[in-house]
């Protein structure tokens, strides 16, 4: 960074060469620069002047490296520039090149003391020194009272201060100035001229372009130009002794360490990203619209599902595992089952006595109304084996169950139901246990009350008691025949083996097959299975508008990064890197999916909430795996999407997109 060894020997910084720039114009090419032959020493301040056109632009251009040379030779300090990378050319405009544009190139969204630090921020310098060379310098330049203001409340030659600080902010030793004073007023220009003329002084080269004779005078050196060639390089003034004042040229300020600087350009890219979105409100949340309903509809898809899928397995969980449920009739549906009368009691016995059942239960059923004193409710009558309540699993909250002696001799016990309960003895001291009440007309004693099942098919406000099945065949229905066996099988027997046991004795005792089996294990498996299918298919469409959100956001980045190619222009021309440019972009689009994503999913957990509050039979269930996949998904959105707006950024050429603003 420091005048190099072989300009200080004498050796021009500065060397073109036989220089041609052409632009593609109809079939041919014209040739903005025709054959410059230009060499330039350290320390000299060396006017450019021509009528407009003349191709003095380009030449500026070309020698801060935003543009290159259709042909011939550049070479900086011995070095040939048409060897060097874009990003290496990038540090040779952050190092040793500072430009002063005729319209400042400003960022609007940064304050003065913003737009001087970031040419250091790409430099790697720590923050705390980069604020203190950034506000010294506007200091110097008088501008102490205005660091905190934006471009638009600073007048022209203010602007173009803070434009001359940003270009020196990493001690250049060149400084290009294209037409400084062009849009200044006289004695606006007059300062800027006076500040140019007090670098010269410190040392560092300056280049001014100019089509005014009375700017160009203040060099020691004029160069003109027509039509792209030089047509008189004339000394005007003897070059001043160089003294290299301390804190100019080499950068005094230490570079951060490695880590640390890329952490604070990447600091440095959100910043400008969140700038960037507050300034274009509206558009942000429109376009973070998209990702916030694709997010949240995947979130609570995936929690409906599973709920559903628990709330369904937990009923199938009260039926009792290993159980086959046996019923008259051809197939589940079979609207004659109900005349189907050949399933009885002697089944039953004669299932019992397999070694691979562990319990039979036989059931009748039937609705009746029941009676305690005035009050009377419907209910669904369940005439029930004593294995019933363990087979099912049922719990007692007081009182007990019947027994074997019970069914035997008929007995008029009944188990009532909370719901039943609550019907007929929510105001009776001393609890339903004990109490009598009438089914239709015959009496019955409470002995017991079942808790409430979380769950079960069935278990829904309906009043529901169990009674011994003799009971309800003799005393209630007056016929012998059977609803359904429900048979418990062996742990050591396979359930299909069971179930297949189960019809050939039946269908040899009934001389036909006449019953059919619901297998537990069945449904659990047939009812996952079609929870999954359906979770897929709901989630696949979340998963289309989630790409339809991304492409919203790829389109809206796209439309940024055309409006921002000004600021883009601006940035590399301090020296930003391609990955520095590519972040920025990046950050913003994964910034947008991001921050959809967390609303998105807030939504979805508020629905949760609102649909719990609404009392819903079942709750949504989110599993902390959904809600990291939902963040990852909108992150990766966010890479994907804004990939390619962000690497167009990256690729613009900065001479192009400075053209532009
Ligand atoms: P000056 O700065 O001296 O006014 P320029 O260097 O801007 O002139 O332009 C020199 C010539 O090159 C002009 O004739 C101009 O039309 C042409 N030129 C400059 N930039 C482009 C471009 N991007 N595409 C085509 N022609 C260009
Ligand atoms: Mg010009």
């Amino acid at each position: 960074m420091s005048a190099d060894p072989a300009a200080d020997a004498g050796a021009p910084l500065i060397v073109l060469s036989d220089v041609w720039r052409e632009y593609p114009a109809g079939d041919g090419t014209i040739a903005a620069l025709a054959g410059v032959d230009l060499a330039i020493r350290a320390g000299e301040m060396v006017a450019i002047v021509g009528p407009s056109g003349s191709g003095k632009s380009t030449l500026m251009n070309i020698l801060g490296c935003l543009d290159r040379p259709t042909r011939g030779s550049y070479r900086i300090a011995g070095r040939e520039t048409a060897a060097l990378g874009p990003d290496e050319l990038a540090a040779l405009r952050r190092e040793r090149f500072g430009f002063v544009f005729q319209r400042y190139h400003l960022l609007s969204e940064l304050t003065a003391l913003g737009n001087v630090e970031m040419p250091a921020t790409y430099a790697g310098t720590a923050p705390a020194d980069r604020r203190a060379r950034a506000a010294a310098l506007l200091g110097r330049l008088g501008m102490a009272d205005r660091l905190g203001h934006r471009p638009g409340q600073l007048s022209g030659g203010q602007q173009q201060r803070v434009s001359i600080a940003r270009a020196l902010v990493n001690g250049a030793d060149v400084v290009f100035a294209d037409e400084p004073t062009g849009a200044l007023d006289r004695t606006s220009g007059e300062e800027v001229l006076k500040i140019l003329d007090e670098l010269n002084a410190d040392g560092t080269t300056v280049v001014i372009v100019t089509h005014d004779m009375a700017v160009a005078s203040r060099a020691e050196r004029i160069v003109e130009i027509s039509d792209g060639v030089v047509t008189a390089d004339r000394r005007v003034r003897d070059g001043r002794p160089r003294r290299r004042a301390p804190g100019a040229g080499a950068a005094s300020a230490a570079p951060a360490s490695r880590w640390r600087a890329a952490a604070d350009r990447f600091r440095e890219a959100l910043r400008m990203a969140l700038l960037a979105m507050n300034a274009h409100r509206l558009r942000t949340v429109l376009t973070m619209l998209g990702i916030v309903i694709g997010i949240a509809s995947v979130v609570c898809v995936v929690a409906l599902g599973e709920g559903s899928r628990r709330k369904v397995l937990s009923n199938i969980a009260s039926l009792g595992t290993n159980t086959l449920e046996i019923f008259p009739g051809k197939d589940f549906g079979d609207v004659r089952s109900a005349k189907v009368k050949t399933l009885v009691v002697a089944d039953a016995r004669a299932l019992a006595e397999q070694p691979w059942v562990a319990g039979v239960t036989p059931t009748v059923s039937t609705s009746s109304t029941l009676r305690h004193g005035a009050l009377e409710v419907s209910a669904m009558i369940n005439g029930v084996g004593e294995q019933y309540f363990a087979v099912k699993g049922t719990t007692l909250a007081e009182g007990r169950f019947f027994d074997g002696r019970s069914v035997v001799t008929m007995a008029q016990e009944v188990v009532i139901d909370e719901n039943t309960r609550k019907a007929l003895f929510a105001d009776v001291a001393g609890g339903a246990v004990g109490r009598t009440l009438l089914i239709g007309k015959v009496p019955f004693r409470v002995i017991g009350v079942t808790k409430a099942q979380q769950g079960g098919f069935g278990s829904s406000a309906n009043p529901s008691v169990y009674l011994p099945y003799t009971t309800v065949q003799a005393r209630i229905l007056g016929t012998w025949s059977l609803r359904s066996i429900t048979v418990r099988v062996a742990d050591d027997t396979d359930t299909g083996l069971a179930e297949q046991a189960v019809v050939e004795l039946l269908t040899r005792r009934h001389g036909t097959k006449d019953v059919f089996i619901l297998n537990t294990d069945d449904i659990r498996r047939t009812i996952t299975a079609t929870t999954a299918v359906l979770t897929l298919l709901i989630a696949a469409i979340a998963v289309i508008s989630l790409i339809v959100g991304g492409i919203g956001v790829m389109n809206i980045m796209l439309v940024s990064v055309s409006e921002r190619v000004g600021e883009i222009g601006v940035r590399m021309a301090v020296g930003a890197r391609q990955s520095d440019i590519m972040q920025q972009f990046l950050i913003e689009a994964v910034l947008v999916c991001l921050i959809g994503g967390l609303i998105g999913i807030a939504l979805a957990l508020g629905f949760g909430a609102v649909f719990a509050a609404v009392g819903s039979s079942f709750s949504l269930v989110y599993s902390g795996t959904s809600i990291v996949a939902a963040v990852l998904c909108s992150t990766l959105i966010g890479v994907l999407f804004g990939f390619l707006p962000a690497r167009n950024a990256s690729r613009l050429d900065p001479v192009a997109a400075l053209a532009r603003d």
